[in-house]
């Protein structure tokens, strides 16, 4: 069977929206801790929960906008592509992540560099 575009831009669409539901649940939930929080919460537990928040929320972002990215690519018609050296990208790696950017090589040399491939 063929590589399913279609099953992957599914995929992407339904992650899509869960990320963006759980960006609007941790929103919705700082919003409400401002001015309810501050006499219940000692100080050192709220600022812990809330650097953990920003963490997580950073987080929900980065791969929402990697799959909005695939997204895209998928519209004009790169998807699947390595942003790096443009190899197809693996069609395992894709069905396990379907929002990866670049090839097992490039992301291999990218995380024993520690730093970002940079994308031409
Ligand atoms: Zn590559």
């Amino acid at each position: 069977m063929p590589f399913s575009y279609e099953r992957a831009r599914q995929e992407l669409t339904q992650e899509q929206s869960k990320l963006r539901q759980q960006l609007a649940r941790l929103e919705a939930a700082e919003y409400e801790s401002i001015g309810y929080g501050n006499h219940i919460a000692d100080d050192g537990t709220e600022a812990f929960e809330q650097a953990v928040g920003v963490a997580l929320q950073r987080k929900i972002e980065t791969t929402l906008e990697q799959v909005e990215r695939a997204l895209n690519k998928l519209g004009d018609g790169t998807y699947g592509l390595c942003e790096a050296c443009g190899a197809r990208i693996d069609r395992a790696r894709l069905e396990a992540l379907p929002h990866a950017r670049h090839c097992l090589a490039c992301q291999s040399r990218t995380e024993r560099k520690g730093a970002r491939v940079v994308s031409h």
